[in-house]
């Protein structure tokens, strides 16, 4: 794989009979019982060693994992919240005979990919050994009817890496054949694996049909702007003709947000909202605040609104977005059981709308948009693999910015460009936005 080798000689070269990747297990889901969330370390909890390389379903391939990401989910999985993920493999070995693999006493977490095809199940028809690839994250049985009218809709549907074993953080990972997406020629390895998790869930969020599509004019308030969902959903609503408002933690994240383009950024720790005066009652004069805030930087309340912080911020999203406006949320990180005032939603005709990842096809238009240049990926820092702990501990703290990638078989950095030229008309400055020591 180093050393760029043929479709041919791939083929030609055995598998291995096992493969380096990062797991939990399954006796240690008790390990954190009674602590609290801040205190569970990833570190403790995620392991890298070889395991055995699961035998290949027809409908599969295996791929050589060039790089791939952390991602927030890995977090859960890591601290066993809100609950350990040997449950979701366990249902899974009990639907359908391939399927009896993942119940294992080890969970191969990572919901991120991009690598070459090693090699192709015999249902596979569109893509071969040797293919460069970036992965999706979405897990459906396309035999499922419910899976037709929307995948994501599928009473079957799973998250790859998180709800499935054999994820991405692996040198060889197991994906099914409607995962794969072409690599964006333009990027490194460790570039184009950090980017098709969120990207997707960003692009149905606020650009496909299925979520709160953003039209010319439109005002959107962005939490966590420069986080890992949050900076991709910016430059759509850029690409859209909107007008992002960035909520961000520090005057760092408000720099990197300028640089990107979204030009009203508002620094929640320097404002200091107290949108709860005790764990159980929010203020809403500091709801208000924000409010006027937000009109003071764009002359009018948001139309969209895109939540995931959950319970620290449901309540102040609902009273903030305009007269029939739309919250769009996909997560509540700071906590699940949320609080807002009705009133506020149903006398001004809001809108709450569930989202979750993608479709085949949002994630494959999200995926273009990062071929054609006009999103670029937000790859703050690399650890590899061996380092996954530490990498999760980052994100798990928020001390990270948008992505952090994790280099599996590829040896070092900034190798995988095949389009030098499209990368130059992007511009190695843009591409590295969120890269901190490549500013000046
Ligand atoms: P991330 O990279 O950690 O970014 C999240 C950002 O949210 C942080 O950078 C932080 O920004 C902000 N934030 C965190 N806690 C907050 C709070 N209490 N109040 C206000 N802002 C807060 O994570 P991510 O990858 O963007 O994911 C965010 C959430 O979405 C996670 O819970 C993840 O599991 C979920 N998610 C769901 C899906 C799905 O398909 N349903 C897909 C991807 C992610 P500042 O500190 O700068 O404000």
């Amino acid at each position: 794989m180093r050393a760029g080798a043929s479709s041919e000689v791939l083929s030609a070269t055995p598998m291995p009979a096992t493969t380096r990747a990062a797991f939990v297990r399954r006796d240690e889901q008790g390990m954190f019982e009674g602590m609290a969330s801040k205190d569970k370390d990833p570190r403790r909890s995620l392991h890298v060693e070889e395991v055995p390389v699961p035998e290949l379903a027809p409908d599969e391939v295996y791929i050589a994992v060039m790089a791939s990401s952390i991602n927030f989910n890995t977090v859960w999985t890591s601290i066993f919240e809100p609950l350990p993920t040997f449950g979701f493999l366990d249902r899974l070995a009990k639907e359908t005979f391939w399927g009896k693999r993942h119940s294992l006493d080890y969970h191969v977490v990572g919901s991120d990919a991009c690598g070459v095809i090693l090699r192709a199940g015999s249902a596979v028809r569109n893509w071969k050994v040797g293919d460069e690839v970036t992965v999706h994250c979405n897990y459906v049985d396309d035999q499922d009817p419910s899976s037709h009218d929307d995948s994501m809709r599928s009473s079957t549907q799973r998250i790859w890496g998180f709800e499935t074993n054999f994820g991405g953080l692996a040198d060889i990972c197991v994906v099914k054949a409607n995962q794969l997406m072409h690599k964006p020629a333009h990027l490194t390895w460790e570039e184009a694996s950090v980017n098709a998790l969120c990207n997707s869930t960003a692009y149905r969020m606020l650009v496909s049909r299925n979520g709160a599509p953003v039209t010319q004019g439109d005002r959107v308030l962005i939490w966590g702007a420069s986080g890992g969902i949050g900076s991709f959903a910016v430059q759509h609503v850029l690409n859209s003709g909107g007008t992002p408002i960035g909520v961000v933690s520090s005057a760092n994240k408000v720099e990197t947000l300028h640089e990107l383009g979204c030009l009203h950024v508002i620094n929640r720790e320097e404002m200091d909202y107290r949108f709860w005066k005790d764990p159980h009652t929010q203020d809403e004069s500091e709801w208000r605040r924000l409010g006027k805030d937000i009109r003071a930087l764009v002359g009018d309340d948001p139309d969209i609104v895109f939540e995931h912080p959950g319970r620290s911020t449901m309540g102040a999203s609902v009273f903030v977005a305009k007269r029939a406006g739309t919250i769009v949320t996909c997560a509540a990180t700071s906590g699940y059981m949320i609080e807002y005032d009705n009133r506020h939603l149903w006398m001004k005709l809001k809108t709450i709308k569930g989202s979750h990842f993608s479709n085949y096809r949002e994630a494959w238009a999200a995926n273009q948009t990062i071929i054609d240049g006009k999103v670029v990926p937000p790859l703050s820092a690399v650890f590899g693999l061996e380092q996954v702990g530490e990498a999760a501990y980052e994100v798990h703290h928020n001390r990270h910015e948008g992505k952090i990638g994790i280099l599996c078989v590829a040896p070092r950095e900034g190798l995988g460009v095949t389009n030098p030229e499209l990368r130059a008309s992007v511009g190695e400055r843009r591409l590295t936005i969120f890269r901190r020591h490549d500013r000046e």
